[in-house]
């Protein structure tokens, strides 16, 4: 996953884009919580900050005024190649022959051994083990003189899922793989001119001067930074963002979008848009077509706190049960699926959640939650309601199983972690020790989307990958790991 943030200040204040860098990405920590970091350029000079860990212990007040500049980018990271090392946090930083760039990568790409033996027949020694550095490295040695002509020459040869900020020393560009796979839009920040005189409304405005404009992930983090929504970056779309001059548009590729469908049922925050939709009332009504697929008779409807709570809303007002909310989350708990090793994921679920006894003692509950990937948070959270004194749970997954592996910015590559590409439903059931299971068809959430199968990705729950995964990039999460050592050898 990660969350992708860009601007470019329309003040003149030096330290602006690095502190509306980071506030942006605030709004985009549930995208990745392994790392972050920010590049900023005053317009000849590139410097950034990286480290380890939360936005808000990487990126304080000591570290913000030293980086100077009206252009930055920053990065949160959720690792879908490489380890979580320092070394490959982002953004990424290299001083090539005609260029310096930094950039911050939300996605995956499949073809990254074949991308590294065209870097020096895959002798080149790199700083990190992401695929994010190897694409890097692809750029600012590229011989073209420009970075944008750069990109042009360099991203038709790369496969995969990426929504990009870079960083040279004049702009800040955002690209998106010509499917889109993952979200990045355009926003406009009014300048000191504009602020609280009305928008003058135009896509690309010309006559302000004083305007900014960011590229973030997700619109979410648009409204956090008082910018506007103007449009989404499109699929195979290069945007150039620089400072007095409206943003300027390059394709480089036809667009064939597929959005990835998990990003509506799961990965993004319910108050951001996509396609035009808001996620909290995709999800609600998400929550309504598993009512209708999957009725039960029951005392009440609760979330599995707090992604499942759109869906379990939509599920209670399509069944006319009460809802309630039977357990508390702790929000200060980093979401399980990220920590590291199987053994701290299992215990994570119970430092997160905690039943509300009062709720649910003697009841028969209707659980409705967003998705099971491996099905250990999902057992543990019906043995906890059952040692809380509840008398039936009925689990209802908003989403349809996850048989197959995402090459796409997910880390759900390993197939056989995947409980349902090993299990039957009904397996599913005793597994997690619920009374019944019942998730969401395909069907049910396109009717919720409104929108045909054709705009998105699917692959995660029907295996049509669109984009060939090969086989070398299956299960290789690491696989830039082995070459550094081979090439060190050799
Ligand atoms: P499990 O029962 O272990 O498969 O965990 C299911 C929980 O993981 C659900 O509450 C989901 O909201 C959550 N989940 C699904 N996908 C992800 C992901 N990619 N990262 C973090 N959590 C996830």
């Amino acid at each position: 996953m990660c969350g992708v943030f860009g601007v470019v200040t329309p003040s003149a204040e030096p330290t602006e884009a690095a502190a509306v860098a980071t506030l942006g990405l605030f709004a985009l920590q549930h995208r990745g919580q392994e790392s972050a970091g920010v590049a900023v350029s005053d317009g000849e000079q590139l410097m950034l900050y990286k480290d380890l860990g939360m936005i808000s212990s990487v990126l304080d007040e000591r570290r913000l005024p030293s980086l100077r500049g009206n252009l930055a980018i920053a990065h949160c990271r959720y690792s879908t190649t490489g380890s979580t090392v320092w070394e490959n946090a982002q953004p990424t930083y290299r001083q090539g022959p005609r260029r310096a760039i930094a950039i911050g990568h939300n996605g995956n790409l499949v073809n990254t051994r074949e991308l590294l033996t065209q870097l020096t027949g895959g002798r080149a020694r790199l700083p990190a083990s992401t695929d994010t550095e190897l694409l890097t490295a692809l750029l600012a040695d590229e011989p073209a003189t420009d970075t944008v002509q750069a990109l042009i020459q360099v991203l038709p040869r790369v496969h995969g899922a990426f929504s990009l900020v870079i960083l040279d020393q004049r702009r800040v560009i955002g690209v998106r793989d010509p499917h889109g796979f993952r979200p990045l839009v355009l926003g406009k920040v009014p300048g000191p001119s504009q602020l609280g005189g009305p928008s003058d409304g135009g896509l690309w405005g010309t006559d302000d001067a004083d305007v900014g404009w960011c590229l973030s992930s997700e619109t979410a983090a648009l409204d956090i930074v008082g910018a506007e929504y103007v449009r989404d970056v499109e699929p195979g779309e290069i945007v150039i963002l620089e400072r007095g001059v409206p943003p300027r548009s390059v394709r480089y590729a036809a667009a064939d979008p597929k959005l990835c469908v998990f990003e509506l049922i799961y990965f993004a925050r319910p108050d951001s848009y996509m396609e035009g939709r808001n996620l909290y009332e995709v999800r609600r009504r998400m929550g309504e077509q598993l009512a209708l697929e999957h009725p039960v008779d029951a005392d009440l409807v609760m979330p599995v706190p707090d992604t499942g709570a759109p869906a379990a809303a939509g599920y209670a007002e399509a069944s006319g049960l009460p809802y309630r909310e039977g357990m508390y989350r702790n929000r200060y708990a980093g979401r399980t699926f990220i920590q590291p090793s199987a053994g701290l994921r299992h215990r994570g679920v119970t430092i997160k959640l905690n039943p509300l006894r009062e709720v649910v003692n003697g009841k028969r509950l209707i659980v409705v939650d967003d998705s099971i990937v491996r099905g250990t948070t999902t057992k543990r959270i019906v043995e906890l309601l059952r040692k809380a004194g509840a008398r039936e749970v009925h689990v209802r997954i908003s989403a349809p199983p996850i048989y197959h592996p995402c090459f796409y910015g997910i880390d759900t590559s390993i197939e056989t972690e995947l409980i349902a590409s090993t299990h039957t439903e009904a397996q599913i059931e005793t597994f997690i020790g619920a009374d019944s299971l019942g998730y969401l068809s395909i069907r049910g959430v396109l009717a919720a989307l409104d929108l045909p199968y054709d705009r998105f990705c699917f692959a995660c729950f029907d295996g049509n990958y669109p984009v060939p995964v090969p086989y070398d990039a299956a299960n290789r999460k690491f696989m830039l790991e082995e070459p550094v050592a081979a090439v060190t050898r050799g």
